[in-house]
């Protein structure tokens, strides 16, 4: 029994539980889903997902709750398997547990939210649906890419850190979530 943790304090969380079941579906799985809402909440969790929302309010929510605090430390400590997706992969970045650089709103402001075709290397099949929802842009490319839109990376693997400024639980694709359990189910 697997035990992944969200990350609750802001953010598209119920989209990545959801997605997380229907991946433990998909691979034969069975995993328990904690809500994370403080810090004593990530004891004992397998695997880790950071939503995307607004990485300046996650931060402000945190600061009270100590929750990212002790993501950082777990992440740093124990190479436990995390995707931060959007705002998720932004606070990867800021607290370089990748060494991807990122800026904030790259793609411009809500209305140029666009969804789109990408290429991915994970799973089977390199098509991938990406919905960017005022992405994020990695700056100056990266030495671990996993995906791109056109030729520009859109998602990074570093290790056991998998950082995507798109929005894989916003579709019916569950590849990235299935990595997750499967590196957890290795790492356990
Ligand atoms: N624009 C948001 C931020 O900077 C991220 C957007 C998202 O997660 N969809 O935090």
């Amino acid at each position: 029994m697997l035990t992944v943790g969200v990350a609750m304090l802001q953010g598209a969380r119920h989209e990545h539980m959801y997605s997380l079941g229907k991946a433990a579906e998909n691979l034969g799985l069975k995993i328990t889903i904690r809500e994370l809402r403080k810090s004593t909440d990530v004891e004992g969790v397998d695997a880790i997902v950071l939503p995307g929302g607004e990485s300046t309010a996650m931060k402000i929510a945190s600061r009270s709750e100590k929750l990212y605090s002790e993501i950082w430390n777990k992440v740093r400590n124990h190479s436990m398997p995390v995707l931060g997706t959007c705002a998720g992969a932004i606070l990867l970045s800021q607290q370089r547990l990748i060494e991807t650089e990122i800026e904030r709103n790259a793609f411009g402001r809500q209305k140029d939210s666009f969804q789109s075709k990408i290429r991915v290397n994970i799973g089977e099949g390199n098509e991938f649906q990406g919905v960017f929802i005022r992405a994020p842009r990695f700056l100056k490319g990266s030495n671990c890419p996993v995906a791109w839109l056109d030729e520009e990376v859109v998602g990074v693997l570093e290790g056991k850190v998998m950082a995507l400024t798109f929005h894989p639980e916003l579709t019916e694709d569950y590849r990235f979530h299935e990595w997750l359990l499967t590196e957890a189910k290795e790492t356990k």
